[in-house]
């Protein structure tokens, strides 16, 4: 149950995993857009941080 397809069936039935909301379009993985992209800026901070500790 990871595929496109089935996050796209479980958005449309219990709306984003994050905010519950419905309103926004569907980004990824479950989240809408605007959870999605604040996920994927939590994602890029920490992939930050973790190539300045190994530097
Ligand atoms: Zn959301």
């Amino acid at each position: 149950m990871t595929n496109r397809k089935s996050w796209a069936a479980y958005y449309r039935r219990f709306g984003c995993l994050d905010c519950h909301k419905r309103k926004q379009p569907h980004g990824r993985h479950g989240l809408c857009d605007r959870c999605a992209a604040l996920v994927m800026q939590r994602v890029k901070a920490i992939v930050g941080q973790m190539a300045a500790a190994r530097a």
